[in-house]
């Protein structure tokens, strides 16, 4: 389960959020899901220094990086800053970056392979729009973004790969796909990724359903073969709905 705070929280309200967060999962019998809190990058550190010093079971990453290595790149942070920093994941092509800052396929696939050069794990977002959805195209759509986001990825990275299912409609909207609508598309990119690599490893890969997910619909989603998880973004700012989106089992 990882929860993408986007921009909000400064580095102090951070330390509360994670903390509440995190001790409200420490029991251990909470092992079974891995749980990912992804930060704007001026929280990270606060994030880093709270996880550690109570050695809570969640991990973190960044929202977006940068698909250069180092350099004159004005205002981008690269992979190995994040890795120094202890991140374990970074989201790389969510809806908001592809249209607002107009990254497409060729720069996602840069960026996870920035990730998994700094032996990071990507979030690799995919996911049409309601004009795609509505002409019937969704599966094609999503299945162009991934093979793209996958260019010249072998399929060791693949392995380590997460893949997020985020129909752009849903994002933010309250308007939650059915557990139906989820399946099939997730369904799809695990058919993809046998494909594109082998059936062992599809299995192995986690695909995650994003897009107005809360406490009380994600046991619906979580009951599909094909949805081992969920990016949640809104209800992850909320330390009590992230728990109960964590703790869907109970
Ligand atoms: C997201 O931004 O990745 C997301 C899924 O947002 P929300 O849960 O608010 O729809």
């Amino acid at each position: 389960m990882a929860g993408n705070w986007k921009m909000n929280k400064n580095h102090l309200d951070a330390i509360l959020l994670v903390q509440k967060m995190a001790f409200a999962l420490k029991e251990p019998d909470f092992e079974a899901v891995d749980v990912v809190v992804v930060p704007p990058f001026t929280d990270l550190r606060s994030v880093q220094t709270v996880i550690e010093a109570d050695h809570y079971a969640v991990q973190y990453g960044a929202q977006d990086v940068s698909q250069h290595a180092s350099g004159a790149y004005t205002g981008e942070i690269a992979a190995s800053m994040l890795a120094k920093l202890g991140c374990s994941y970074v989201l790389v092509g969510h809806s908001e970056r592809r249209e607002y800052h107009g990254e497409d396929d060729a720069l996602v696939n840069a960026k996870a392979r920035a990730v998994l050069g700094a032996d990071m794990t990507p979030i690799v977002c995919v996911g049409e729009g309601l004009e795609v959805r509505k002409s019937g195209g969704h599966v094609a759509h999503v299945l162009a973004q991934l093979d793209g986001a996958l260019e010249k990825i072998t399929a060791e990275q693949a392995r380590r790969t997460v893949i997020a299912y985020e129909p752009v409609w849903a994002i933010g909207t309250g308007e939650v796909a059915t557990p139906q609508d989820a399946q099939e598309v997730c369904a799809a990119i695990r058919t993809r990724l046998a494909e594109l690599y082998d059936g062992g490893l599809a299995d192995q890969v986690r695909i995650l359903y994003g897009g107005s997910v809360k406490g009380d619909n994600i046991a619906r989603l979580m009951a599909q073969a094909d949805v081992d998880g969920a990016l949640v973004g809104g209800a992850s700012l909320d330390p009590g709905e992230f728990v109960k989106i964590c703790r869907y089992r109970d």
